[in-house]
C-alpha cells in the first residue's frame, strides 16, 4: 500500500476473495455491485452480488414444520460477466489458469477498482490482462469495466464472452441457506443492436422490475473495430461471443458499458425504455469516468478527514468514509431507503434497518444533511405500519420494529441458526423496543445541527410524539416502589433475552430503555412549546394525544425506576447483578477475543442468560449518548444522586463483562474511555477502526460491511476527539487528541455554516466558510464567541 487513499492486494488467493470482494464493493447510493471477479460466476469464493438499495422481496421457506417468511435484499442479475477463451481452450479463470501476477488495488479516492494480473495457460500462451470498474457515483444508474488484454507470447483467434445474467439467486450467506433464495423471476432478454443487449427480471413478490442492458465495444491501437458477434439468448440470460484476432503484444480494448434502471424509479416511462435511452449515449467511457471522478473528488472536499497518525490508520478511515457514500449518497434522496447496517454490500441481515442508525447519522448531519433528512422520511413513511404495531400490541402511539425493511413491518426473523450447533432456535430480538429511542434521539440531533424547523413541524415531531407516547403507554407503575417500569424487553446487549430458566422472553427494567425513554418524553414535552397552538393541537389530534397524556410524561420522568448495585453502579437490568461470573479466561483462551458467547454457549446446552456477561456496550451506551452533565439531570430528576465521579467505576465494571460480540461495541468503549483515559481510547478506537479491514469477527465482514462501525469511527474522530457537542444553541469545542494522534483536520456543516476545524495538542483553528446563513455560537473550552461568514480564528488550547 503505497499512499492513504489505496487499498492494495497483492496474490490471488481464493480463501482471502470473499472479504477482499466485500471490501472492494462498488456502489453509488443506488446500488452496490461486490468486488467480485467478472470472468468468474458464483463458485463458493466468488460472489458477483449486485444490490438496489432498498430492493427487497418476501419468500416463504418451511423449517421444522413452521412456514416462515423472510424479506430479503435481493441479489440482481450479474452484469459483470466477461471472460475470453482460446478456440481450442477453456473459458479463462483464474482457477484454470497459473497465475504468474494478480494486484487488486481499489482507489478510495476515484471510486475505481483496478485488477492487474498475468496468467499462462495450460499451452505455455501468457497473457495480462488489467481490469478497471466503476459504479458511476455521478449517473447511479450507469456502471462498466474496461479490460486490456495483452497477449504476452501468442498470436490467435479469441472469443470474447460479455452477458448479463439472471440465473442469480441469494446464496452469499451460509446460514440462510436454508431458506428461499430464488427471488427473481425473467421477463425479457434480447439484443438493442448488434453491440447491445438487455435483461429484464422483476422479483416474485414485491414485483421490482429491473432492466440491465450493456453495451460491449473493441477496440485496438485505439480505433474501434468491428467484430464478428454471436449471440446467446438463453433463460434469464444474454450475452454476445465475439470472434477477435489477437496479435503478439498488440493491446486489446474492451469496454463493456451497463445500464440499470429499476420501477422504483422517479421520472420515467418504464424501466427498460430509460436503460436503451441512457445506453445509447454512453459512448465516451473516458468521459463518464471523468464525471464520476469529479463527483467523487466534490464529497472528499468536504467529507475528508485527515488523521494524521499513521498512513494505515488514514487508508482505513477513508475506506470507511467510502463505503459509507457508496451505501447512501446525494443519488439515495427520494429513493425512500433507510441505510442498512451491512450496507448494499451483501446479504447479512437481509438488508435490514436497525438501530446502527444512532451511529451514522451524526456523522451525515454534520456532512449531508439533505441526505440524514431523507433518511429520516424513510422512517416518518413507516409511521402508520409502526403505529399499528403498536395498537396490536396493545399499546399507543408508534413503535418501530427492531429489523425494518420494506414497509416498515417488524422483519426480525422469528427463529435464526445457530451455525455453531446446528440448531434453529427462537429468535427474540424484536423485543428490542429501544430502536423507538435512537429514531426520535436521531430525529433531535438533526434538528440540533440544522435548525430545520420545517422538518421539525411536519415530520420529525411526529415522530418524537408518536414514540413518547408509545413508551408511556408501555410503561407500567409499581404501587411498592412508588415507580414506574418497564418489564419484558431486552436492551441493546443482545445476550440476554429473558431471564435464567424462565419460559418467557424479555427482561425488566433495562437502564439504557428506562433512561432514553424518559429522554424521548422530554424532547416530546420541549415539541409541545415549540410550536403554535394551531400546529400543536393539529398534532395532537392527528396522534390522538390528550393533555392528560403530556401530565403522565411528566411524571414518568420524574419517577422511572432504574436500577443501581454496589451504591452507584447502573445495573444493566433487574437482577443482571445477580447472575453467576463467567469464567472469561476460559472462553477467552478457547475462543479468542471478539466472541460470540452466546453462540459458544447455546452449543454447550448453556446460555448467556444466566452470566453477567455482555455482547455489547449497554448501559454504556449512556455515557456515548449523554454528557456527563445530562446524564446526570437526568438520573437527578429521577430522584437518583448519581455523581459524575462514579462513572469510571461503571465503564471499568461493564469493560470487564463484555466481549465485543458487535463490531459496535469497541467504537463505544473507545468513546467512553476518552473521558478518562485518551490514550486507552486510542487504543479501542484502533480495534474499532480495524473491525472490517482485518474482519476480526473472523467471517462476517465477507457477507457485508459493518456500517455502523465504519461511520461511527469516522464520527468519534469528528465529535469525540474534537469534544464536539451541540447544547443551548452553542457548538460547543473541547479538543483533546490522543497522544498517538498529531492533527486532525475536517469540515463539519453546522446550521448552515460550512467549517474548517484544526486541530493539534495545543491549537486549534477554525475556518468559515463564505455562507448565507446567520451569525452562530461557539465554544472554545468553555469561551463563548459569534462567528459569522469568513471569520478565522487560532486559539491555544489550555492543557487539563
Ligand atoms: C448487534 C446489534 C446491531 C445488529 C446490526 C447485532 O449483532 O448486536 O446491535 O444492530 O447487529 O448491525
Amino acid at each position: 500500500m503505497n499512499d492513504s487513499w489505496t487499498i492494495i492486494y497483492t496474490g490471488w488467493d481464493p480463501k482471502q476473495q470473499p472479504l477482499r470482494e466485500s471490501l472492494c464493493t462498488l456502489g453509488n447510493g443506488y446500488f452496490c455491485t461486490r468486488g467480485a471477479a467478472e470472468e468468474m460466476t458464483e463458485n463458493g469464493y466468488n460472489y458477483p452480488g449486485t444490490y438496489l438499495a432498498g430492493g427487497y422481496n418476501r419468500a416463504t421457506t418451511e423449517i421444522q414444520g413452521e412456514t416462515v417468511e423472510n424479506e430479503d435484499l435481493v441479489n440482481w442479475p450479474n452484469w459483470l460477466f466477461l471472460s475470453f477463451r482460446h478456440n481450442d481452450g477453456e473459458w479463462f479463470n483464474l482457477d484454470n489458469c497459473e497465475v504468474l501476477d494478480y494486484t487488486v488495488e481499489l482507489s478510495i479516492k476515484e471510486g475505481v477498482l483496478k485488477r492487474k494480473m498475468r496468467f499462462k495457460d495450460k499451452k505455455n500462451r501468457e497473457t495480462s490482462l488489467i481490469s478497471r470498474r466503476v459504479v458511476s457515483m455521478h449517473n447511479p444508474h450507469t456502471a462498466g469495466i474496461e479490460w486490456t488484454l495483452i497477449p504476452e507470447n501468442w498470436s490467435g483467434e479469441i472469443t470474447v464472452r460479455t452477458a448479463l445474467d439472471g440465473n442469480v439467486t441469494n446464496n452469499g450467506v451460509a446460514r440462510y441457506r436454508d431458506l428461499e433464495g430464488k427471488h427473481l423471476d425473467g421477463m425479457a432478454t434480447d439484443m438493442i443492436d448488434k453491440e447491445s443487449i438487455y435483461l429484464v427480471a422483476i422479483t416474485k413478490q414485491s414485483r421490482i422490475q429491473m432492466a440491465q442492458a450493456a453495451k460491449t465495444r473493441f477496440f485496438t491501437d485505439d480505433k474501434e473495430i468491428d467484430p464478428e458477434r454471436e449471440s446467446l439468448n438463453k433463460e434469464k440470460y444474454i450475452g454476445q461471443d465475439v470472434i477477435l484476432s489477437c496479435k503478439n503484444l498488440q493491446p486489446v480494448r474492451i469496454e463493456k458499458s451497463v445500464v440499470l434502471y429499476t420501477s422504483r424509479d422517479l421520472a420515467i416511462s418504464d424501466p427498460l425504455t430509460e436503460a436503451k435511452n441512457t445506453l445509447a449515449d454512453l459512448n465516451d467511457f473516458n468521459a463518464w469516468l471523468n464525471n464520476h471522478k469529479q463527483t467523487w473528488d466534490s464529497i472528499w472536499k468536504r467529507c475528508d478527514i485527515i488523521v494524521e497518525s499513521g498512513d494505515t490508520n488514514q487508508r482505513v478511515i477513508r475506506l470507511h468514509l467510502f463505503h459509507v457514500f457508496q451505501t447512501v449518497s446525494a443519488n439515495s434522496i427520494d429513493m425512500d431507503i433507510g441505510v442498512p447496517s451491512r450496507g448494499w454490500h451483501g446479504e447479512a441481515y437481509r438488508g435490514h434497518i436497525f438501530w446502527d442508525e444512532l451511529y451514522i447519522f451524526p456523522f451525515l448531519n454534520m456532512h449531508e444533511p439533505q441526505l440524514a433528512r431523507s433518511l429520516l422520511m424513510y422512517r416518518f413513511r413507516r409511521l402508520p405500519e409502526a403505529r399499528k404495531a403498536a395498537a396490536e400490541a396493545g399499546y399507543r402511539g408508534a413503535m418501530f420494529p427492531w429489523q425494518s425493511g420494506s414497509n416498515g413491518r417488524e422483519e426480525s426473523q422469528k427463529i435464526h441458526l445457530n451455525p455453531k450447533s446446528g440448531r434453529w432456535l427462537p429468535d427474540n430480538s424484536h423485543l428490542q423496543r429501544h430502536i423507538n429511542a435512537a429514531i426520535p434521539y436521531n430525529v433531535w440531533l438533526y434538528y440540533q445541527s440544522t435548525r430545520d424547523m420545517e422538518f421539525m413541524a411536519f415530520y420529525g415531531a411526529e415522530i418524537i410524539l408518536n414514540t413518547a407516547l408509545f413508551w408511556s403507554s408501555i410503561t407500567t407503575f409499581n404501587t411498592k416502589r412508588n415507580r414506574y417500569e418497564i418489564r419484558g424487553v431486552m436492551g441493546p446487549d443482545e445476550y440476554h433475552t429473558g431471564y435464567p430458566g424462565s419460559e418467557v422472553p424479555g427482561l425488566n427494567n433495562n437502564a439504557y430503555t428506562n433512561i432514553m425513554a424518559v429522554w424521548v418524553m422530554k424532547r416530546a414535552l420541549d415539541i409541545t412549546d415549540m410550536f403554535d397552538d394551531e400546529c400543536i393541537r393539529e398534532l395532537f389530534t392527528r396522534i390522538n394525544l390528550e393533555d392528560k397524556d403530556l401530565d403522565k410524561w411528566k411524571d414518568i420522568t420524574q419517577k422511572m425506576f432504574i436500577p443501581f448495585h454496589d451504591r452507584d453502579i447502573i445495573t444493566q437490568f433487574e437482577g443482571f447483578d445477580q447472575l453467576e461470573d463467567l469464567d472469561w479466561e476460559h472462553y477467552h483462551k478457547e475462543y479468542g477475543e471478539a466472541i460470540r458467547l452466546d453462540r459458544i454457549l447455546e452449543k454447550e446446552n448453556d446460555t448467556p442468560n444466566r452470566y453477567k456477561a455482555s455482547k455489547q456496550a449497554d448501559v454504556l451506551m449512556l455515557f456515548y449518548l449523554f454528557s456527563s452533565d445530562e446524564l446526570v439531570d437526568l438520573l437527578k430528576n429521577l430522584g437518583y444522586d448519581f455523581k459524575k465521579e462514579s462513572i469510571p467505576k461503571n465503564i471499568e465494571y461493564y469493560q470487564n463483562i463484555t466481549s465485543h460480540g458487535s463490531t459496535l461495541s469497541q467504537l463505544i468503549h473507545s468513546w467512553v474511555y476518552a473521558r478518562m483515559d485518551r490514550n486507552r481510547s486510542w487504543k479501542s478506537f484502533e480495534k474499532a477502526l480495524m473491525s472490517d479491514f482485518k474482519d476480526v469477527q473472523g467471517g462476517t465482514t465477507p457477507e457485508g460491511i459493518h456500517l455502523g462501525a465504519m461511520a461511527g469511527t469516522v464520527d468519534l474522530i469528528q465529535r469525540c476527539y474534537s469534544g464536539m457537542e451541540i447544547r443551548d444553541d452553542v457548538l460547543w469545542l473541547n479538543p483533546r487528541l490522543p497522544a498517538d494522534v498529531k492533527t486532525i483536520c475536517f469540515d463539519v456543516k453546522y446550521r448552515g455554516h460550512w467549517i474548517t476545524l484544526t486541530i493539534e495538542h495545543d491549537k486549534l483553528k477554525i475556518e468559515f466558510d463564505k455562507s448565507w446563513a446567520d451569525p452562530v455560537t461557539l465554544s472554545v473550552q468553555g469561551e463563548k464567541i459569534r462567528f459569522t461568514k469568513d471569520d478565522r480564528r487560532v486559539f491555544d488550547l489550555k492543557k487539563k
